[in-house]
């Protein structure tokens, strides 16, 4: 079957990407090496917004805003289309010290998109005495749940996904990609869309020019409780808590340079197990459901590349979303799916654009 668009790499970014290039009639086929959606996108967290807004530069929170102001419209159609619910809902994220207060108040001050109250942590069922900060509008979704949805809404659009197809290679003649090399064979298209998470640049190989995208492990875990024992996300430092409907809760998450060693470790299970324990001591003696790690798709200062390779006019990268490329993923495909067609963009996406040359 031919394909208008080949797509490397079946996470989130490549699954999104799909469903809005099938929205617009292309013919789309995904290339996935094990099975779509098992990567970081299954591996996170689903918070819905940077963990200190503050703390990042503009190029990240225009995105992740955009991201979360599409993503309730977005999980809706999901739902209707697949009769599958991502689960998504408005938590609100309650920050604990310690946090710069005076920097994040003016910080939110001036974006509309993070209003942010001062709350007194104690109110919360925590162990935790300070003033807290309270941003009502983050919003959490399932990951598992929504990549699932995502799937099936890009097979019922007619969108073809070939799974255990490794891409070993992209032919490249006359500053135009003309084949890639697979597990399974040769596939072409018109135009080529690189999506391949943490292993982006590895797949891109000679054309990823200066691009630095490389694997920072994530480890979590989860545990069941009969209730929610949390009314909203919980943040101190790097640890968060996130309470799901249904009584699960998420602890997370460590950030670790270890290259794309995907195993779990003892020494990290207990430090986010000890640390989730001081705030909520009724993790005391819980049994641990599951403990996993995700490789992220890190890149400086957490700004992704999403566009047209600069020397290969049909070749086009949505990748290294670092900590937040679920928030991210439906803005990531709208600029990238404008930058295909040539439509207005939401606003100026040249930062995205300077990865190649990082
Ligand atoms: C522990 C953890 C917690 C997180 N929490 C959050 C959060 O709360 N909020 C948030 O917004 N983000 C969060 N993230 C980040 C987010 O999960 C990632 O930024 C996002 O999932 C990246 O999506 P992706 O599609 O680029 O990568 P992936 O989901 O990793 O997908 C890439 C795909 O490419 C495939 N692939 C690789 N090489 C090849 C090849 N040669 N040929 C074919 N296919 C290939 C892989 O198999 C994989 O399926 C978290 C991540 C982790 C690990």
């Amino acid at each position: 079957m031919n394909s208008d668009f080949l797509i490397i790499g079946g996470g989130i970014a490549g699954l999104s990407t799909a469903q809005r290039l099938l929205m617009q009639g292309a013919l789309v086929t995904v290339l996935e090496r094990g099975e779509v959606g098992q990567e970081a996108s299954w591996a996170g967290g689903g918070i819905l917004s940077p963990l200190c807004p503050w703390n990042y530069p503009d190029e990240v929170t225009r995105l992740t805003a955009r991201g979360a102001e599409l993503f309730a419209a977005w999980v809706q159609e999901l739902h209707a289309a697949t009769g599958l619910d991502p689960e998504y809902e408005v938590s609100g994220m309650l920050v604990l010290a310690p946090f710069d207060a005076q920097t994040a108040e003016q910080w939110c001050a001036t974006h509309n998109a993070y209003p942010m109250d001062q709350v007194r942590a104690t109110e919360y069922n925590l162990l935790a005495q300070d003033d807290a900060l309270y941003l009502p509008k983050v919003a959490q979704v399932r990951n598992p749940r929504l990549l699932r949805a995502l799937r099936q809404h890009v097979e019922s659009l007619g969108g073809r996904i070939i799974e255990k197809c490794a891409v070993s290679d992209i032919v490249v003649e006359n500053e135009r990609v003309q084949t890639l090399t697979t597990t399974s064979g040769t596939f072409n298209a018109k135009e080529y869309v690189v999506t391949a998470g943490a292993w982006s640049k590895e797949v891109l190989g000679r054309h990823a020019l200066r691009l630095n995208i490389k694997p920072i492990r994530g480890q979590m875990l989860l545990f069941k409780f009969d209730m929610p024992p949390l009314r909203h996300i919980v943040l101190q430092d790097d640890l968060y808590l996130i309470p799901r409907r249904d009584g699960h809760l998420l602890v997370g998450s460590t950030l670790e340079d270890v290259g794309f060693d995907q195993r779990t470790t003892r020494e990290a299970r207990d430090m986010l197990w000890q640390r989730a324990q001081k705030l909520l001591p009724s993790l005391h003696g819980m049994s641990l459901i599951q403990h996993w790690a995700g490789l992220r798709p890190a890149s400086p200062h957490n700004i992704p590349t999403i566009g047209r390779h600069p020397h290969l006019g049909n070749l086009y990268l949505n990748s290294g979303h670092f900590r937040y490329g679920v928030t991210m993923a439906p803005a990531s495909a709208e600029i990238l799916l404008n930058t295909i067609t040539g439509a207005e963009q939401p606003f100026d996406i040249t930062p995205y654009q300077a990865g190649w040359n990082t």
